[in-house]
């Protein structure tokens, strides 16, 4: 039965796109889906090289992938998400999407006329736009889920988890390449008295601004995260010990000469800092030493707010010793 009476109405009313080429890839039919998107007339372009018509397609590409269908004779296929697409056709999205040219699956088939056995390659194009869309708003939202998920809710730093999980991937990399590395760890002065004084609000404002100037003064490359409550640490990576307690002054001086501005009060805040460094951390604990950074800048913090607080000072191997007498 010959079912031209079937074949030709699908051709025009379906819904991909489709495109026959000989063994030289001249056209021989271009389907209405193709030729209204394209704005092409069958007429004019058969017979003509499918580059000549469309010179943006990969030709290399897409010359090798056709040659092996035809000489193999079987078929082989393109998916979106190898290359967005073949041919720039535009898709019927609305303007609004951002992509500008039609996602495409593309099947190719090889085919044999029965009567003259010439071979052709059949191109069977359809739309994958919906699909490209949604799976780049997937992952959209989750590089923005993950970018939430490290950060601190109220001042915008890093939290302490991702802060943490950083710190040791520095410490690997200071100890594979003998790098320097630093720690600076901060604890706002009597925070408690400026809550108990303005309220917990105020307070918040007072985290948010002084984590702003903090981050202000640090290089791109640091990594700034809150520790826990009103305490900050920032890793310091191919910074030896001196350039951190500069850092850290600077950073001390700022603050303490900084007011914050609250419902029309100057609130007067200070910062202590505790500084450690990886080459003392790591002659105590090998390479692993993130936790020793963290403890020793801890404890210079500790012995800054014993020496009066609005301070920086650095961990040395005494300070163990005289704390010991102090912490019971
Ligand atoms: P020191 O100089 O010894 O560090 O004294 P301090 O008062 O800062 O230390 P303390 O650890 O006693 O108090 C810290 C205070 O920080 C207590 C807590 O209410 C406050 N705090 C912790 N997290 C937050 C927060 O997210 N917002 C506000 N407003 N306050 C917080
Ligand atoms: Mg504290
Ligand atoms: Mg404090």
């Amino acid at each position: 039965m010959n079912i031209d009476w079937l074949i030709n109405p699908l051709l025009q009313q379906l819904n991909s796109g489709v495109i026959l080429l000989n063994r030289q890839f001249q056209i021989a039919y271009i389907n209405p889906y193709i030729c209204r998107r394209a704005d092409i007339k069958l007429e004019e372009v058969q017979g003509k090289e499918l580059f000549s018509l469309f010179p943006d397609a990969p030709k290399a590409w897409l010359t090798r992938k056709l040659d092996s269908v035809l000489s193999l004779q079987s078929p082989a296929f393109s998916s979106w998400e190898q290359r967005q697409y073949l041919f720039k056709l535009p898709h019927l999205r609305p303007v609004s999407s951002t992509n500008q040219y039609m996602a495409q699956n593309c099947n190719m088939l090889p085919l044999t006329e029965p009567t003259t056995g010439e071979q052709f390659v059949c191109l069977l194009i359809e739309d994958a736009t919906d699909a490209y869309v949604y799976q780049s708003q997937l992952q959209q939202s989750n590089f923005q889920l993950q970018q939430i998920n490290r950060l601190d809710g109220l001042t915008g730093v890093l939290n302490r988890s991702y802060w943490q999980q950083q710190l040791e991937v520095e410490v690997q990399r200071a100890g594979r390449y003998r790098h320097p590395l630093s720690l600076l760890f901060f604890d706002l002065d009597k925070f408690k008295r400026l809550n108990d004084d303005y309220g917990h609000q105020a307070g918040d404002v007072v985290l948010k601004e002084v984590a702003k100037l903090i981050g202000s003064l640090l290089r791109e490359t640091d990594l700034f995260g809150r520790y826990g409550g009103e305490e900050f640490a920032v890793t310091l990576p191919d910074t030896p010990l001196e350039g951190a307690i500069e850092v850290a002054k600077r950073i001390c001086q700022r603050v303490a000469a900084t007011a914050v501005e609250y419902q029309q009060q100057h609130l007067a805040i200070s910062v202590s800092v505790g500084v450690s460094d990886f080459n003392s951390a790591s002659s105590v604990n090998g390479a692993n030493c993130g936790d020793t950074l963290i403890q020793q800048a801890d404890l210079a913090l500790y012995q800054a707010k014993r020496n009066g607080r609005n301070q920086v000072i650095s961990y040395y191997p005494e300070l163990i010793d005289s704390l010991k007498k102090v912490k019971p």
